[in-house]
């Protein structure tokens, strides 16, 4: 069975086509700058194919048409026909409290209405969501849509842990609550832990760390989120790229007082905060550590505040958990960066954390695996994630009926 699966923003469209037979990915790409002249489409292929050119995309349309048509065009070989593909799956961020969206779904006009419902609390993603949902629905009308919800994992946080100590008329009318994202990232390395750990899925008590441009920690009890770091928007937390993550509500008040406006504030706590807003350098991870090891003061405390607000979440987490069989880190910063996870593990070496600095040293560039020392009585992983294969996988499932 051939899996499309699609991660559409405003104006890309990231894709990769499964084979689901052995999980091989066929081919993957991303079309960029959508909807102007410049948009671009590049894809590489499982045989080292590679394209790279101009399209014409002036929508989501288009820009989907032109992947497509890549595909089977008969350099690239991959499909013969566009009807190869049996299911499309769409990464859908906000499903919010609807019972429909705590799993992926066959999406119908009613799945539609739900997401664009949901728009008011993800305006930026569930949008474009719905441009790559109508794309692909124009281009394979009788092929099964599958929406796979980014909160889905995270809908099973107790009312303790997803209602704010706000009026209850906010939540009641308003809808506002801890509702998560990277919900698909936390859901596959919690599968991925069961399987390493071998370990049943039901009896897993783990804290994932997704750790990228944006972050974000669950803490799992029973295979289950219970809490989760991420809140009604993707500002609460981690120290992120430019998010700011946790702050005293109060400052946004203080800082209207002052002149800013609301936009302005939203803006920069969001784009011009966090890693960048700290070192006044860089969103990026890599680069600070580069600036940090070259004598920059600013990068190092950026790095170290990063770190800090981890360790602060885990402790957070390892306290309501009734055990932890392991800390599992992911993303771009989890998967490779040793510095950062070195940090986060001699902080909590109070927990029973013991690094392994050379499986640290080793264990990077999509490599699975502990990084602390065997006996080491709290387990820290490195689990690379795969939201596509979660995505693809749930497509798969929905196609053949479950
Ligand atoms: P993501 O959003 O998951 O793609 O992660 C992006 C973040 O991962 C950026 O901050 C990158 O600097 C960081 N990252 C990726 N590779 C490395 C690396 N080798 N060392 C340190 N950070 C890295």
């Amino acid at each position: 069975m051939k899996i499309f699966v699609a991660n559409c923003g405003s104006s890309s469209i990231k894709f990769q086509l499964f084979s689901m037979a052995n999980e091989t990915v066929l081919a993957k790409g991303v079309v960029e700058r959508v909807g102007s002249p410049e948009a671009n489409i590049t894809l590489e292929t499982e045989n080292g194919k590679m394209v790279d050119v101009r399209i014409d995309a002036p929508d989501h349309k288009e820009g989907l048409k032109n992947v497509l048509d890549k595909l089977v065009n008969s350099e690239i070989g991959v499909l013969a026909s566009i009807d190869e593909i049996e299911g499309v799956g769409h990464r859908v961020v906000h499903g919010g409290e609807d019972p429909r969206a705590s799993d992926s779904i066959k999406i119908d006009a009613d799945v539609i209405a739900l997401v664009e419902k949901n728009t008011p609390l993800a305006p930026l993603h569930n949008p474009a969501n719905l441009l790559g949902i109508e794309a692909a629905m124009a281009a394979m009308p009788t092929t099964t849509q599958v929406a796979v919800w980014d909160t889905a994992f995270l809908s099973t946080l107790p009312e303790k842990a997803y209602q704010y100590a706000v009026p209850r008329e906010w939540y009641d009318k308003y809808g506002v609550r801890r509702y998560g994202f990277h919900g698909t990232s936390h859901r596959y390395v919690t599968l991925r832990a069961a399987e390493v750990l071998d370990k049943p899925l039901d009896e897993m008590n783990i804290i994932t760390c997704h750790l990228g441009n944006g972050g974000s920690l669950t803490a799992i009890q029973g295979g289950k989120a219970v809490d989760h770091s991420m809140g009604m928007t993707p500002l609460e937390g981690l120290v992120m790229g430019t998010r700011c993550g946790d702050i005293d509500p109060g400052i946004i008040f203080y800082m209207h007082s002052q002149g800013f406006s609301v936009e302005e504030i939203d803006a920069a706590l969001n784009k011009k905060a966090g890693l960048l807003g700290i070192s006044a350098q860089s969103n990026d991870m890599r680069d600070l550590l580069g600036k940090a090891a070259a004598g920059s003061e600013s990068a190092q405390l950026a790095v170290d505040m990063f770190i800090y607000r981890v360790v602060k979440y885990i402790g957070a987490y390892y306290a309501i958990l009734p055990s932890v069989d392991a800390v599992v880190f992911t993303g771009g910063i989890g998967e490779n960066s040793l510095p950062v996870r070195e940090g986060v593990v001699k902080m909590i070496a109070s927990l029973g954390a013991e690094l392994d600095e050379d499986r640290n040293i080793n264990t990077r560039g999509g490599a699975c695996g502990p990084i602390t020392a065997n006996g080491s009585k709290l387990p820290v992983w490195v689990i690379p994630t795969n939201e596509e294969l979660m995505i693809a996988r749930d497509t798969r499932r929905i196609v053949a009926g479950g």
